[in-house]
């Protein structure tokens, strides 16, 4: 993670954050235009994966950068996605793109099965476990409007108060 917010990118105390997103019915040219603009993103980051609420629209679809999850190159898609069968649990730390410099201590399900729709249309189904599965969960969050946050214990939530009321100030001073 860095410190500096890439450009494009909503951080925390930002609205859009929280909304919860809605399905994507066609997958017109806004639409693959909106994923276009995504991967430019995720890519400028450098970041594993990329929700559209985070570069502004409440829409379901997240993309993750496969070179970091299984070492292949490319950009995975996933338009509509769900999680049908989560299994095992696993605690590990976890960043976001949405909040520079804050890492939290996250227990996920170790493997996880989804659903979602690719840009052609073609719906898919996979099984993943590990890295892959906790980036599944994590992106599938936003699309809920669920933050690393919400995962904080009290404690840490209390020593990381004045990061996360600066990271919000952040987004007030600009707009
Ligand atoms: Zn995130």
């Amino acid at each position: 993670m860095s410190d500096k917010p890439v450009e494009g990118i909503r951080i925390y105390g930002d609205p859009v954050l929280r909304k919860k997103s809605r399905k994507v019915d066609t997958l017109d040219a806004k639409v693959r235009e909106l994923v276009d603009k995504m991967i430019i993103v995720l890519k400028k980051a450098k970041g594993i994966g990329l929700s559209a609420p985070q570069i502004g629209e409440n829409l379901k679809i997240f993309v993750l950068e496969e070179k970091f999850l299984t070492g292949i190159e490319g950009v995975k898609v996933f338009i509509n996605p769900s999680i049908t069968e989560k299994t095992g649990k696993y605690l590990d730390e976890e960043g976001c793109l949405s909040f520079p410099d804050i890492i939290a201590s996250i227990e996920r399900a170790q493997s996880v099965k989804v659903k979602a729709t690719d840009l052609d249309g073609n719906n898919f189904e996979m099984v993943v476990s590990d890295l892959y599965a906790r980036a599944i969960q994590h992106e599938n969050d936003h699309l809920e409007g669920v933050l690393i946050v919400d995962y904080l214990s009290p404690l840490r939530k209390t020593l990381l108060s004045r990061k996360l009321r600066k990271l919000a100030q952040g987004v007030c001073n600009e707009s």
